[in-house]
């Protein structure tokens, strides 16, 4: 187990860590990186005065003689570092775009590895230690994800820069190699912690995108299936030649307006018309004629039909049949007065007929419905009454009573 990990450590250090090639995981890592670099950034700041606090304590004391000479020195570089902190911070605000974001964390995480070894081999001369390289090389390979040769150059500078100040400043041969070994494995350390963060971000954030992804193309499937079945059903109400509703969908309202009006004890009214001497229109024009016939009778039908409520559809055969919700007999007749005006008006020539255009005749019902067979019994006394119409001459409207 421990032997695989290393293994596996290892293998990540010598090859490249997963690349992240959809754009989307590494700018969320890179955007999570930025968010993280804030942090440490504005701890830096923070530190940074107390630091010149604690400075400027230690500097009386004379046991410590020989810092006094590097404190301004000292000083302008916690000034620098805080600078650079706050600079970070303030051109970290909002969300920066994902290129900006990556641009901003390379540099922040660079300039602080660099600026951690200056400090280092410069200030920390009179007390020998790498103790602050390797705390920043740390902290920012724990903040930052680093991948590929990017972690490498992350740290190359900062890590060169130590190693050539320690040849510089530093006269004893034992302490100087001693210092450059841990440096470098400080350094190396820094860039394998790195570079394992981002393999387990970009795992991590490349699974939980995935299953965004995948929630997503669901939920437009979704969409799509309801879009579906919501077309069919219409489908399956609607006439083929017509294009208005059927009569299954008339059978299912009527039911339902007969019953809401017999609730609400509000008038409901039927109508029935059928296109006069169609038999012979059909005959001698043929049965294309007729269907086109049939679709431009419905929709004028349809047109006269002025009420959001009102329902017209198809009976079957040449028959249209109309629901009128709260509406007496009176209102009903002038409806079905306005239909048989709308229909002549649209003078199909018929070659057969009395007078050379195509009419219909309507019956009329209309009354409080009660009961469950209140619809079907409006049904038929319009149908009666359209019998009657027919009987009468036809083109005309004919009621109940
Ligand atoms: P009336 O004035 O008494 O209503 O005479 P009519 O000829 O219209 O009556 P009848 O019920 O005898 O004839 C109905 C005709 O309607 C029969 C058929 O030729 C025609 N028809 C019924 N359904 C369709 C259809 O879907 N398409 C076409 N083209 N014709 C149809
Ligand atoms: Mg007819
Ligand atoms: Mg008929």
């Amino acid at each position: 187990m421990v032997g695989e990990n290393i293994r596996s450590a290892v293998r990540l250090f010598v090859l490249p860590p997963p690349s992240a090639d959809d754009v989307e995981v590494r700018a969320a890592v890179e955007a999570s990186d930025l968010r993280r670099v804030r942090v440490l950034a504005g701890f830096v700041a923070l530190l940074m005065p107390v630091f010149v606090a604690f400075d400027a304590m230690v500097a009386g004391l004379p046991e410590l003689q020989g810092a006094t000479d590097v404190l301004p020195r000292m000083l302008v570089q916690r000034g620098l570092v805080f600078a650079i902190a706050v600079t970070l911070l303030v051109l970290s605000r909002g969300t920066p775009p994902p290129r900006r974001s990556r641009t901003l964390v390379l540099a922040s995480s660079t300039t602080g590895v660099l600026a951690a070894a200056v400090f280092a081999v410069t200030v920390q001369r009179v007390r020998p230690d790498i103790a602050a390289f390797l705390l920043a090389a740390v902290a920012i390979a724990a903040t930052v994800r680093l991948r590929g040769r990017v972690a490498f150059l992350v740290f190359l500078p900062g890590w060169a820069v130590l190693v050539a100040g320690l040849y510089l400043y530093q006269p004893d041969p034992v302490l100087r190699s001693l210092h450059v070994a841990s440096g470098t494995v400080g350094a190396l350390l820094s860039i394998l912690v790195s570079r394992m963060l981002w393999a387990g971000a970009v795992r991590e954030e490349g699974a939980r995108i995935r299953l965004e992804r995948r929630q997503q193309e669901l939920m437009a499937s979704n969409r799509e299936l309801g879009r579906e079945t919501e077309k069919l059903r219409r489908l399956t109400f609607l006439d083929a030649t017509t294009g208005i509703p059927n009569r299954r969908y008339f059978d299912e309202a009527i039911e339902r307006e007969a019953s809401r009006a017999g609730r609400e004890r509000q008038p409901v009214a039927v109508l029935m018309a059928d296109i006069d001497h169609f038999k012979p229109y059909n005959d001698s024009l043929g049965h294309q004629a007729g269907d086109t016939c049939l679709s431009r009778v419905a929709a004028a039908l349809a047109g006269a039909a002025l009420r959001p409520g009102d329902l017209v559809a198809r009976f079957g055969g040449e028959e249209f049949a109309v629901v009128l919700p709260d509406t007496t007999l009176t209102g009903a007749r002038i409806v079905a007065e306005r239909m048989r005006r709308a229909v002549e008006g649209l003078a199909i020539r018929h070659p057969g007929a009395d007078r050379a255009v195509v009419t219909i005749s309507l019956g009329v019902a209309a009354g409080v419905a009660s009961g469950p067979d209140s619809g079907p019994a409006l049904v038929s006394a319009a149908d009666a009454a359209l019998y009657r119409a027919k009987s009468a001459g036809r083109n005309r409207v004919e009621s109940t009573a």
